[in-house]
């Protein structure tokens, strides 16, 4: 067949791929850059998946001197959702994720030499790619409706090449005469345009994934679409075309991509690009109600939206450390060798990924999220807490900006030390957490508790209470008085024979909080009582 009239027939303005192959020169880098990109759909919110993606192209890209880009592949027409992709752009920048190229949301205008980053602006693009493939003899239009019968052959072709790697029967429109051909053209049938493939499914070929390592993978014998009837690439075909253009080194997705990795090469070959290095990343699943793990789903779990924990209050840089951690094991071991290095200083590889799902954790999250919580100033909290109640808790919000020194040192309690206490995850607990110092005590945690003893021992203590002690004196003044009402100070001697004692020392303050805070458990009573001050301290008293 004269594939040079084909092509011209069905791409008759299409301009010659070396037009863009000029106007997209290969990037000026030192040796060793990788250049990664981070390329969603806009068909909803971002998933944290993409997010894991992100960091995992945002590093590599930072440690190598490279260039980590955003492309918007808006290709899917059906599914896409306004905003999406300024939603997308905004998560990246919140979660420190920015990119240093390409798409910045439909605002602001992209930045990069090799755009347009958005792909259905790129469809000149793809078309000359698409007939350059006619042209090499590598395409084929396939005029097949979705008619029932015709939807019945890829159904059957799909199931074969699931079950056995092998399609049977080529597709029928290969052996179209260019005749045939140009007459359904001059009658205005819509086509299809795809890949003729050569692979032999027969036959394997090595494959190393960064992540996965070596694989044996069978080769493509799929003929698969490059462009839709309406003239619209999907996936496969415009990936290769942009990651090739845009000069992309590795292509980080999720693995639910690895299966179609064959055709996806046999595409780059045809084209006569190099294909990039991948990196398959693991998906990351949960246990569901009956233990079964899975992956976490858009529709069921909230937390799968990168939004979801803005919202709880998880600070950026907990989240980050958390998707490290499940990224690289040592993550941690450095975290606790190195408290107060950037994130960005971990020597972080994609080599050491693992290749199992890893399972969504929010004890986890929570303790890498309490460490990180703890190691901050009062003045860092104190403006991080009141940046994300602006937004979520506005009364909350007005509590604390209206007395800012009361409530940075509040927020100071058990920070600023050596051992800083690992109590607060997210700043929606703090309002819970410090009730007492803000709204007084509403209910007190009496379960357990001998009212009388709690009521015997205020009583006394209240006297000997001095607001001018400092935190040696003031302990010295309980362990003097505790004796005087049965309370054991010795811990040994009170454990050989409690039934002699009333308690020991930590009940006889087990006492002095729960009047402070209304709760068996708090930081520090000495700071606390401190910063409430002599006159409300001894009201607390007063209402024992
Ligand atoms: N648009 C694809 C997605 O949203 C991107 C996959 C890739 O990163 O290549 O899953």
């Amino acid at each position: 067949m004269d594939t040079k009239k084909l092509a011209n027939l069905l791409y008759p303005n299409a301009k010659p791929i070396e037009y863009w192959l000029e106007k997209y020169p290969k990037r000026n880098l030192p040796q060793g850059a990788e250049v990664t990109r981070i390329s969603p759909s806009p068909t909803g919110y971002l998933h944290i998946g993409h997010a894991y993606s992100a960091l995992i192209s945002k590093l590599t890209a930072m440690q190598t001197n490279g260039v980590f880009y955003f492309r918007l592949e808006d290709t899917d027409q059906k599914r896409l959702i306004d905003n999406a992709g300024d939603i997308a752009y905004n998560m990246l920048t919140h979660y420190n994720l920015k990119p240093d190229e390409g798409y910045r949301g439909d605002e602001l205008p992209q930045i990069g030499e090799y755009g347009d980053y958005v792909q259905s602006k790129r469809l000149a693009i793809y078309q000359s790619f698409a007939r350059y493939l006619v042209e090499k003899g590598r395409a084929f239009p396939c005029f097949c409706k979705k008619s029932e019968g015709m939807e019945d052959i890829e159904e059957r072709r799909n199931k074969q090449l699931e079950e056995s790697g092998f399609i049977e029967e080529k597709d029928v429109c290969r052996n179209l005469t260019l005749e045939e051909i140009t007459n359904k053209i001059n009658d205005g049938e819509p086509f299809a345009l795809k890949l003729k493939s050569e692979g032999n499914p027969e036959k394997t070929f090595e494959f190393t994934d960064l992540i996965k390592g070596k694989r044996e993978i069978r080769e493509n014998a799929k003929d698969v679409v490059l462009m839709k009837s309406n003239g619209i690439p999907p996936y496969a075909f415009a990936h290769a075309v942009d990651d090739s253009l845009m000069g992309t080194t590795i292509v980080v997705r999720g693995e639910e991509w690895f299966p179609s990795l064959s055709a996806h090469l046999e595409i780059f070959n045809a084209l006569g690009f190099k294909a990039p290095k991948y990196a398959h990343t693991p998906v990351i699943c949960k246990l569901d109600e009956s233990g079964n793990k899975r992956k976490l789903s858009k529709r069921k779990d909230p937390e799968a939206d990168v939004r979801f924990f803005i919202e709880a209050g998880y600070p950026k840089i907990a989240v980050i450390e958390y998707l490290l951690n499940l990224l690289n094991s040592d993550f941690e071991i450095w975290r606790a060798n190195n408290p107060t290095k950037k994130y960005t200083e971990f020597p972080f590889s994609i080599q050491k990924i693992g290749s199992n799902n890893p399972m969504f954790d929010f004890a986890k999250l929570s303790d890498i999220s309490k460490n990180y919580i703890s190691h901050l100033t009062a003045e860092e909290v104190y403006s991080m807490l009141v940046e994300w109640a602006n937004k979520f808790d506005i009364e909350f919000c007005k509590t604390l900006t209206e007395n800012p020194d009361y409530s940075k040192q509040v927020l100071n309690i058990d920070r600023e030390n050596a051992k800083p206490r690992k109590d607060i995850a997210k700043w929606s607990e703090v309002k819970n957490y410090f009730d007492y110092m803000f709204y007084g005590i509403k209910n007190y945690e009496l379960d357990g508790i001998d009212k009388e003893k709690f009521k015997e021992v205020i009583k006394a203590y209240k006297d000997v209470y001095n607001e001018n002690d400092d935190k040696e004196t003031w302990f010295k003044r309980i362990k003097e008085l505790a004796p005087s009402l049965n309370y054991a100070v010795d811990n040994k001697l009170y454990k050989a024979c409690p039934e002699q004692f009333n308690g020991n020392i930590a009940d006889f303050c087990t006492y002095i909080r729960l009047a402070l805070t209304g709760k068996k458990n708090s930081p520090d009573i000495y700071e606390i009582a401190k910063i409430l001050g002599a006159k409300e301290v001894k009201r607390r008293f007063e209402n024992i």
